[in-house]
């Protein structure tokens, strides 16, 4: 019977826990919150977006590291995993699922009834002071004293939301294992724009599609609901965006969000209202059109004089000035929220030390890592959760089965 200690009762680190067991293992977890899976309660608003159906590598930034895992244990195992202990999969648009509870608790519940009748002890409270590995075993010094084992599972989490326990000190176990971190930022996270018409602005929700622009390319399009805010701008569109926002920004590039306004007209269209409409203000043009937040700020990006300016007294330049505007209004990004406003953590331990089919260590033989520890990330809309699954489920199989003395 292999010995495997888990470090970190997160997502990963339970279906890791409890893999391994179900595989003969003898196992324990230790956590460093009084409770485990507490981020899991923030996920999906509180009810966990806990997979995607149509998850496949293309969603990952390591799209060849994920690919055995994710044939091996993907979204369709996962609904089956959870589906035996009890969650009934409620399927929303694009494949995102949750459970029919709609509460994220039920998750975690499964997670500790299933704990709990495999007699997986579980240390809360636990400070890891060190991690060597002696004689092929692995010794864990600790607050709470000695834990050793023959493998070992490092589900530490990343560094987004750190209030629930992922604070990243993961990155210095696996360090002081020889292991090297790609460096580490925050994704799916809110931007930060570089506008005067914010104060205006914050509050304002529409449902639209948004353009990455990086030094002028456009490098990705995403559609669903955009809010601005106090310092810039969120919602799904603009988190989907964040990853590579957020790199180009560290790169020093310029980096842009056109957001259209008209999702769902013509620009003929536009034309031809503002023609129908040569005799009212702008302002009176555009009620009904766009959100009246929008109409101040649109005339000023647009150099035009005021919103009580006639349509009738526009240049021809000047109308197609605002009509560009409605349809690809540029905001210069200024920055990122950090990890606490973050869902996903971009970088971590580096891919090419890691055995995509066991989840193991190419570096330490016995040493394996579930979840978002490592350089995984994925998009928004339960593809963070699944790739802890299937790293979970991949790292509790490998290190029950493991020949001992390796
Ligand atoms: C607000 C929010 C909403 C999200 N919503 C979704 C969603 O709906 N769908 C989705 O797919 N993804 C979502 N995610 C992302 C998803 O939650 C994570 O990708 C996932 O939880 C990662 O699992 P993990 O087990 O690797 O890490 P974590 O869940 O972060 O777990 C790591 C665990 O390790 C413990 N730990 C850390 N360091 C130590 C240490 N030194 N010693 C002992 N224990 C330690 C932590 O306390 C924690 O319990 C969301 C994230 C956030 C922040």
């Amino acid at each position: 019977m292999n010995q495997v200690i888990v470090i970190g009762g997160g997502a990963a680190g339970m279906m890791a826990a409890i893999t391994a067991a179900r595989n003969g293992a003898q196992v324990a977890i230790l956590e460093k919150n009084n409770r485990i899976g507490k981020k899991i309660l923030a996920t999906g608003n509180g009810r966990c977006n806990y997979t995607n159906r149509f998850a496949s590598v293309e969603d990952y930034n390591h799209p060849d590291f994920v690919g055995i895992g994710l044939a091996l244990f993907g979204a369709d195992e996962s609904i089956n995993f959870f589906q035996e202990l009890g969650i009934e999969p409620k399927e929303e648009e694009e494949g995102k699922c949750y459970p029919m509870s709609e509460q994220a608790s039920s998750i975690v519940d499964v997670f500790l009834y299933e704990l709990d009748r495999l007699s997986i002890p579980v240390h809360t409270e636990v400070q890891v002071l060190t991690i060597q590995k002696k004689s092929n075993r692995f010794l864990v010094k600790t607050n709470k004293g000695e834990f050793t084992s023959d493998q070992l599972i490092l589900a530490t989490g990343g560094k987004a939301l750190p209030a629930s326990g992922s604070d990243g000190s993961g990155y210095a176990y696996a360090m002081s294992l020889g292991h090297s971190i790609r460096n580490v930022y925050p994704s799916i996270n809110k931007l930060k724009l570089n506008s005067p018409h914010l104060k205006h602005l914050s509050g304002v929700k529409i449902k639209s599609s948004a353009i990455l622009y990086v030094n002028e390319e456009p490098i990705q399009i995403e559609e669903d609901d955009i809010l601005f805010t106090a310092v810039g701008i969120s919602g799904p569109t603009i988190l989907q965006l964040s990853r590579e926002a957020t790199l180009a920004y560290e790169a020093g590039k310029h980096v842009e969000i056109g957001i259209k306004l008209l999702p769902t007209m013509l620009i003929k269209e536009v034309v031809s209202r503002l023609k129908n409409f040569e005799d009212k203000t702008i302002e009176q043009a555009l009620i009904g059109l766009v959100n009246k937040r929008f109409i101040g700020p649109l005339v000023k990006d647009a150099g035009l004089p005021s919103i009580h300016t006639l349509v009738s007294s526009l240049s021809k330049r000047e109308k197609e000035d605002l009509i560009n505007l409605l349809f690809d209004w540029r905001f210069e990004v200024s920055g990122y929220l950090g990890f606490e406003e973050a869902q996903a953590t971009i970088g971590g331990v580096s891919i090419p030390e890691i055995n995509p089919l066991t989840m193991e260590s190419n570096l330490v033989p016995g040493l394996y890592f579930a979840g978002e520890v490592m350089d995984v990330d994925g998009r928004c809309g339960g593809y963070n959760l699944q790739w802890a699954w299937t790293s979970g489920y991949l790292a509790g199989l490998s290190s029950a089965i493991a020949e001992k003395n390796v």
